[in-house]
C-alpha cells in the first residue's frame, strides 16, 4: 500500500438525488420573498457537477436600500427592540424547534450548494445552529446592566440596548452555522437584520429565515439578500442607516468591508477572518490519536475551515512514524459524492477554489516537499480534490504561509518547544491552535505563548455555542459565541442622577 493513489480511484458515478426541493430563491425583504429590484439573477451551482441547481434573485445596491428600510423601520418603530425579552426568547426557542423538525430539509439543501457530506451536515452542523440558537434565546432575557458606585453622590446605572440596524456578511464553507453565530445574539439583544450571504451558497439561509418568520418574528426583523459581494456586500457595508457590521471571509475583503465602514458612518465593525493554525504534536503525544485528529484539523469540510489545523509541526522523534500514518490515514479517506453514506469528503466549493488548491499543490511539489499522498483532481465532473500529505515542508514555502483552504495538509518538523513557539506564531495570522501532549508543563508552555483566540488542547474543532470564537492579527477582531458574542451588538448607556439626601454616606 505504498501508493499514493491506493483508494483515490475516481468516481463517475451519477449524483445522487438531492432529498429536497427548493422553495426558495427569492430575496427575503420585511417578512415577503420578493423579486431583485433588477429582476437580475445568477445560478447557483452543484459543485458535484458544475450544474446549475436554481436560479437565486441577484439583490444589488437598491435591494440592500430596500432590505435596510425595512429593518430600520423594523427598529425604530417595530414591535421587535420594545418586545418584553422573554416573547424575544419564546421566539427564538420556537425557531430552534422548527429547524430541528426540519433538519434533513436544511441538511440537504446545505450539503447540495455547498458540497459537505449530508451526514456532517445533519448530525454535526444544523444541531450546533440549533444549539446556538437555544443558547442565545437563554441569553434574551438575561442580558441587563450595571449599578455603579461612581462618586458616591450620584446614582448611576448601565443600560444594555440593541445597537439598531445590523449588517452581516457570511462566506460558503459554513452557511448555515454562520448564520447561527450572526443571526442568534444579534436578535436576543433586539437588534434588526440584514443579511448578505455568499453568491455560492445562498438556498438554506432562505429556507431557515422561512422557518424564524413562521416562528413568529415580525415583519423587517430579519432580511436576507443573495447576491454579489462588490455590489450587494459593498452597499451593505457603506450603508449610512446600518449601525454595526459583522463579517466573516477572507482577510483581504475583510480590508475592503472596513474600510466601506470607515468612510461611511464608522459603524463598529468584527470581523472573522482566515487563519494558518498550528497543530503541535510534542514527543510525548500519543501518536495514533495524534494523527487521527491531525488528520480531522485539515480534512474536514473539505479543508475548508478557517481555522483548520493547517500547519501541522510533529516533534522529530516521531516525525516518521508519523509521516507514515498520516499519509495511510488520508489514503483511506473515502471521497465521494456527499449524499452517499459514510463519505468524509465531497468536492470542493467551485472551479476557482479547485483551481487555486491545484496552484497550491503545484507550488508545494515545485519548492521541494515530499508529496506522500494525493496531490491530484478525482474525478473528471465536479471539483473533487485528492486527500494530499506533504512532508519535509519548510516555513517559507508558499504552501506552510498561505492559507490553502482545501484537503492539504502541511507536515513540518521541529526539535524543541521555544523553537516551535517562534515558528507557529511568525504569521500574520492568529486564529486558533492545536496541542498534542501528555506534559501539562508543556501545555500550559504553549497554550500562553500562543498568539491565537483559541487553543484547543487534545482536542480540535471543539465549537460549542458558549465558547467564544475570534481571531488576532489579521485574523480579525471580536469574538462570536459565548457571553462575548453578545458585546457586539449591544451598547452601554450610563444613566445618571444625583442622590438626593446623601448624608448617610
Ligand atoms: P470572501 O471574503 O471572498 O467572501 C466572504 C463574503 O464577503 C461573501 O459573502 C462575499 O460575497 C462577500 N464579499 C466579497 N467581496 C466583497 C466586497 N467587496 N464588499 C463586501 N462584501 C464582499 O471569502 P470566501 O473566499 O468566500 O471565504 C473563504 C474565506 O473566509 C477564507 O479565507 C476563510 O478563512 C474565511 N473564513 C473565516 C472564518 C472565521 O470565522 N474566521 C469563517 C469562515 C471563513
Amino acid at each position: 500500500g505504498s501508493s499514493r493513489f491506493s483508494t483515490a480511484v475516481a468516481t463517475e458515478e451519477e449524483p445522487i438525488t438531492p432529498p429536497v426541493q427548493i422553495d426558495y430563491t427569492q430575496l427575503l425583504i420585511n417578512g415577503r420573498f420578493v423579486d431583485a429590484a433588477s429582476g437580475k439573477t445568477f445560478p447557483t451551482l452543484d459543485p458535484r457537477t458544475g450544474d446549475v441547481i436554481a436560479h437565486v434573485a441577484e439583490g444589488e445596491a437598491e435591494d440592500i436600500n430596500r432590505a435596510v428600510s425595512a429593518a430600520r423601520k423594523a427598529f425604530d418603530e417595530g414591535p421587535w427592540p420594545k418586545m418584553t425579552p422573554y416573547e424575544r426568547s419564546c421566539i427564538l426557542f420556537r425557531f430552534a424547534d422548527l429547524l430541528e423538525k426540519h433538519c434533513s430539509e436544511i441538511a440537504a439543501l446545505e450539503s447540495w450548494d455547498n458540497g459537505k457530506p449530508y451526514e456532517q451536515a445533519a448530525n454535526v452542523e444544523i444541531p450546533m445552529v440549533i444549539r446556538v440558537f437555544r443558547y442565545y434565546a437563554g441569553w434574551a432575557d438575561k442580558i441587563h446592566g450595571l449599578t455603579v458606585p461612581a462618586d458616591g453622590l450620584h446614582h448611576v446605572q448601565t443600560l444594555h440596548e440593541p445597537i439598531g440596524v445590523a449588517g452581516q456578511i457570511i462566506p460558503w464553507n459554513f452557511p448555515l452555522l454562520l448564520y447561527g453565530w450572526k443571526v442568534g445574539p444579534a436578535l436576543a439583544c433586539g437588534n434588526t437584520i440584514v443579511l448578505k450571504t455568499a453568491e455560492q451558497t445562498p438556498l438554506s439561509a432562505l429556507y431557515a429565515s422561512k422557518l424564524l418568520y413562521e416562528a413568529g418574528l415580525p415583519p423587517g426583523v430579519l432580511n436576507v439578500v443573495s447576491g454579489f459581494g462588490p455590489t450587494a456586500g459593498a452597499a451593505l457595508s457603506s450603508h449610512m442607516d446600518v449601525d454595526k457590521l459583522a463579517f466573516t471571509g477572507s482577510t483581504g475583503t475583510g480590508k475592503i468591508v472596513l474600510g466601506l465602514a470607515a468612510k461611511s458612518n464608522l459603524k463598529p465593525v468584527t470581523l472573522e477572518l482566515g487563519g494558518k493554525s498550528p497543530f503541535i504534536v510534542c514527543e510525548d503525544a500519543d501518536v495514533d490519536k495524534a494523527v487521527e485528529l491531525s488528520h480531522t484539523a485539515l480534512f474536514y469540510n473539505q479543508g475548508q475551515s478557517c481555522c483548520s489545523g493547517s500547519r501541522t509541526f510533529v516533534h522529530e522523534s516521531i516525525y516518521d512514524e508519523f509521516i507514515e500514518k498520516a499519509k495511510a490515514r488520508a489514503l483511506k479517506r473515502v471521497v465521494g459524492d456527499p449524499f452517499k453514506k459514510g463519505v468524509e469528503q465531497g468536492p470542493q466549493i467551485d472551479s476557482q477554489q479547485f483551481n487555486k488548491i491545484l496552484g497550491y499543490i503545484k507550488s508545494g511539489i515545485e519548492a521541494g516537499a515530499t508529496l506522500e499522498a494525493g496531490g491530484e483532481k478525482f474525478s473528471s465532473k465536479g471539483y473533487y480534490i485528492q486527500p494530499t500529505v506533504f512532508s519535509n515542508v519548510h516555513d517559507n514555502m508558499l504552501i506552510a504561509k498561505e492559507e490553502i483552504f482545501g484537503p492539504v495538509q502541511s507536515i513540518l518538523k521541529f526539535k524543541d518547544l521555544d523553537e516551535v513557539i517562534r515558528r507557529a506564531n511568525a504569521t500574520h495570522y492568529g486564529l486558533a491552535a492545536g496541542i498534542f501532549t501528555q506534559n501539562l508543563d508543556t501545555a500550559n508552555t504553549l497554550t500562553r505563548a500562543l498568539r491565537v483566540g483559541t487553543v484547543w488542547i487534545n482536542c480540535f474543532f471543539v465549537f460549542d455555542a458558549a465558547i467564544p470564537f475570534g481571531g488576532r492579527k489579521m485574523s480579525g477582531h471580536g469574538r462570536e459565541k459565548g457571553i462575548y458574542g453578545l458585546s457586539n451588538y449591544m451598547q452601554v448607556k450610563a444613566v445618571v442622577t444625583p442622590l438626593k439626601n446623601p448624608a448617610w454616606l
